[in-house]
């Protein structure tokens, strides 16, 4: 007869891509159940996990972080095996995986950026604010990069809270900045910086910026920083007013903005320009590299949805810099031999079932969750309920299940897989191992941990200890 999947003698076996937040909620959610077995191979691109927790979070915001204590508590069940350091797509395939997972979740974020989609974008100088962060905080991909900081004047294109975090680097001083595990090269660099001045560009008003209170207030906490917003761009239209009564985080916003206009800066410091109602309409260069954007005045339209949309009013304005990082939000690009949904940047899917783009069918046993099924939006925290959802809905489908075959259940297969492929996975021990050598040299200069940021220096380090 054949046994029950989801029982000790047949657990279910499932597969996760990704290692962040979204990642770690959906195998926090399946080891909950108490009535079900499960076991649970992770399979994470880069060596260390933890997604963006480690690779997005601002280094200043060093408390954030203290989350993963619960990702290292769910990596401690020994029905859970982590596999860093190999990349879905390439070193294995969905062939390679189907036929060895009851069930597959992919929870492996919004990997790129979106495009503002305006002449000379991609000019040198401009960049994605996912680059700037990834360098800063030390992701293997971008270790190499080298941003101009001789400029005087950075643009940062946007108002949520990543645009807020890349500003407020820029302009922190070195020395509050080496308290924390900023990479030890973007530090380097940002003591050489010669940046003294910050625009942040916002399409709308300041009644619908997307940052939030406590990024705000921070902003007029920096030692030697002046926030700057002019009172031209606190005049609110109506319907802006409307919203400060019913939205708090608005309301707070513009309260913090008003006692920043009232400031009188000091001209010994350092500048962050909070520039409302303008879109850029065209990045400026010469010899190939920026030197400065055109902006457009906008006005706010009300739609018949309620929304206030930002129309370009004709009027235009040149802001010289050399530098500007585009920060209009993350953007999935396609796993191989996973649907994806073109329009909204994500995997296919109808609340974390995965579903054929093209028909909308769903595709048996698939899953997703986190920024890779909803978009680019949320918090960490955020991660959790959507996981669990879709958790749900795994448990759900349980009944309908095309369990894998018998001779595919052995759990040495995988492993076998990679070692043939010659790849070097690493596992959750050698995490750490890697993990304690960066807080111990992270003691040595009283910081958090100094981060390892290339992969070949991880591995290294694991065959000496
Ligand atoms: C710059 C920035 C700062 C933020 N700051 C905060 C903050 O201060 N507080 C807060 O609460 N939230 C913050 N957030 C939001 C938070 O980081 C996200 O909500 C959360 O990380 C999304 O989780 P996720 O698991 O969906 O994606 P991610 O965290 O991006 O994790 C995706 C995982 O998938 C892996 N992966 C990707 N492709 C593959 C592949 N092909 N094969 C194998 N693995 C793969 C990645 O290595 C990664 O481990 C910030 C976000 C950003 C971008």
């Amino acid at each position: 007869m054949e046994e029950k999947v989801g029982t000790e003698a047949r657990p279910l076996r499932v597969a996760i891509i990704g290692a962040g937040p979204a990642a770690y909620y959906a195998a926090e959610a399946l080891f909950k159940q108490a009535e079900l077995v499960c076991k649970i191979d992770m399979f994470n691109r880069l060596p260390t996990p933890f997604g963006l927790v480690r690779e997005g979070v601002a280094p200043d915001h060093e408390s954030i972080k203290a989350v993963t204590r619960i990702y290292d508590r769910i990596s401690a069940n020994p029905n859970f095996r982590y596999f860093g350091n190999v990349t879905f797509g390439t070193d294995v395939t969905h062939e390679d995986l189907r036929p060895l997972y009851d069930q597959i979740i992919y929870g492996v974020g919004a990997q790129s950026d979106r495009k503002m989609g305006i002449p000379g974008e991609d000019l040198e100088g401009s960049y994605p604010a996912t680059i700037f962060v990834g360098w800063y905080n030390g992701r293997p991909d971008y270790c190499d990069l080298k941003f101009d900081l001789s400029q005087e004047r950075v643009i940062v294109v946007g108002n949520g809270n990543v645009a807020m975090d890349v500003t407020r680097i820029l302009v922190t001083p070195p020395d509050e900045l080496a308290k924390t595990d900023i990479a030890d090269h973007a530090l380097e660099a940002l003591r050489q910086s010669k940046v003294r001045e910050v625009v942040m560009l916002g399409r709308r008003g300041p009644a619908q910026a997307a940052f939030t209170n406590p990024e705000l207030k921070e902003f007029g906490e920096i030692e030697g920083v002046d926030p700057i917003v002019g009172p031209a761009d606190l005049e609110l239209d109506e319907s802006s007013l409307a919203t400060l009564e019913s939205d708090k985080t608005a309301r707070k916003n513009v309260e913090l903005l008003r006692a920043y206009a009232t400031r009188t800066a000091n001209p010994d410091h350092s500048r962050i320009v909070m520039r409302y109602l303008v879109s850029p309409v065209e990045v400026i260069g010469e010899d190939g590299k920026v030197t400065a954007v055109k902006i457009e005045k906008n006005r706010l339209e009300l739609q018949s949805n309620g929304s206030l949309r930002a129309v370009g009013t004709g009027e235009f304005e040149t802001l010289e810099a050399g530098l500007i990082f585009r920060s209009v939000g993350y953007r999935g690009v396609p796993l191989q031999g996973v649907p994806f949904d073109e329009s909204t940047g994500t995997i296919a899917n109808v609340a974390g079932r995965i579903i054929h783009a093209s028909t909308g069918d769903l595709v048996p046993g698939e899953y997703v969750v986190g920024w890779a099924k909803r978009g680019p939006s949320g918090i960490i925290g955020t991660n959790k309920p959507d996981s669990v959802a879709t958790v749900a809905a795994m448990l759900e489908d349980l009944a309908g299940l095309s369990p894998i075959a018998d001779d595919k259940r052995d759990l040495s297969l995988v492993e076998n897989l990679l070692k043939e492929r010659n790849l070097k996975y690493i596992t959750y021990e050698d995490w750490l191992k890697l993990n304690k050598i960066e807080v111990s040299r992270g003691a040595e200069q009283g910081r958090s941990r100094v981060k390892f940021t290339r992969v070949s220096d991880m591995l290294e380090a694991l065959t000496q200890n």
